[in-house]
């Protein structure tokens, strides 16, 4: 790849820093993509992968940290956006020196990234970062970290849905509503725990059987097969498994008034998608807002973990997504496009504010 492609690439988005970092003695091929500083730190977490090629490596840490700005934006957070990738199969590449190595390539950094865990990196893996930086955050418990950010997540995820059935169905109660969850992971499971409180009815489906069990006995939940989920006939979709699933095929079997799930990235294509759901009627709470928790999470352990701040600055994710539907309606744009404009914004004001000595 030419350097100008690479230019071109960082120009596109308006991001400010790239760094390739090797290592033969350990086999490191890892890329940092930093997004947007303005803010704060760039904070996003540390996926390892096996990339067909550089080029799609590339691609993907520099969509992902500049996901990571505009989630940190609009949940009022003073972070950037920044993410990481390791290139290579994590089952046969990851070793304590590896990831050791790359935390030195992080404190090179002098706090400008922040790492985290991601897709197939682990809070053990964080431990080892920390032997050589302390821009880690994703620490257990025992040293002083936040432990598993998913249950923060997926309460931002129950406000964020419980704020679109208010602008729906005129109340943010949940009892009585019928609602799809697909994907009963980590975020899934605590979940499907806030909703049966509140006494909703639930569907489930996951590639996962023995998950799947446990929450028809427990909880009551009705099971589906795999890709049935779609078509349920409910009031409320929560797509908490993967990502690029509101696509031609699914959005045309849904049968829903509001989508608000975990999942990154929901919208296969954002410009086309997120328009086709309001033809379709269908409420979409932006994925990047909703699923904020976590990112909250590990911000409170970057500044001093407090579990209870993590969970009063995740509630006020309900507020925003009141803010952002309202936005929709009124600019008559899709909500996912409201959301990044007000990330936008957030990051241009406070630009303003630092502009002076
Ligand atoms: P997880 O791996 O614990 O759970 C995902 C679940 O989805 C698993 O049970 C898996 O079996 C299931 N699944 C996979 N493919 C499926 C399919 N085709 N149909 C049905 N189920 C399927 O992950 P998680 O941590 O719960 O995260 C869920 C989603 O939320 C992911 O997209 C993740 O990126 C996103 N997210 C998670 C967090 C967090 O704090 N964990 C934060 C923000 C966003």
């Amino acid at each position: 790849m030419e350097n100008q492609e690479i230019f071109s690439m960082l120009a596109t988005y308006d991001h400010e820093q790239i760094v390739f970092c090797n290592d033969n003695a350990t086999g490191l091929k890892a890329i940092i993509a930093i997004h947007n500083t303005v803010l704060g730190p760039g904070l996003g977490g540390t996926r390892i992968w096996n990339y067909k090629n550089d080029a799609e490596a590339i691609n993907d840490v520099m969509r992902l940290s500049r996901g990571m700005t505009y989630k940190a934006a609009i949940s009022g957070l003073n972070l950037g956006g920044a993410k990481a990738v390791i290139i290579g199969d994590a089952t046969k590449i990851k070793t304590e020196a590896l990831m050791r190595k790359f935390g030195r390539f992080v404190e090179n950094l002098n706090g400008k990234y922040i790492t985290a865990e991601d897709v197939n990196t682990t809070t053990r893996d964080m431990e080892y970062v920390q032997m050589e930086t302390s821009h880690v955050v994703g620490l257990p418990e025992s040293m002083g970290g936040g432990g598993d950010p998913s249950p923060v997540t997926a309460y931002g995820v129950y406000m964020g849905m419980k704020a679109s059935a208010k602008n729906v169905f005129g109340t943010d109660s949940l009892a009585g509503k019928k609602i799809a969850v697909q994907g009963i992971g980590k975020v899934g499971g605590h979940l499907l725990e806030f909703l049966h409180k509140e006494g909703a009815e639930l569907v489930i489906a996951d590639i996962n059987e023995n998950v799947l069990s446990h929450y028809a006995s427990t909880l009551g939940a009705k099971v589906v097969a795999g890709n049935d989920i779609y078509s349920q006939a409910v009031d409320i979709f929560a797509p908490c498994a993967l990502g690029a699933i509101l696509n031609d095929a699914n959005i045309a079997q849904l049968k829903c008034a509001v989508i608000a799930g975990a999942a990154n990235n929901q919208l296969a294509e954002e410009d086309v998608h997120g328009p086709l759901l309001i033809q379709k009627g269908i409420t979409y709470a932006p994925d990047f807002l909703i699923n904020a928790g976590g990112l909250i999470n590990v911000y409170q352990e970057h500044i001093g973990y407090n579990r209870e701040t993590a969970y009063r600055k995740a509630e006020h994710i309900y507020d925003v997504t009141l803010e952002i539907l309202k936005v929709s309606a009124d600019e008559k744009i899709h909500t996912q496009k409201a959301a990044t404009n007000l990330a936008e914004k957030r990051i241009q004001d406070i630009a303003k504010v630092r502009a002076t000595y």
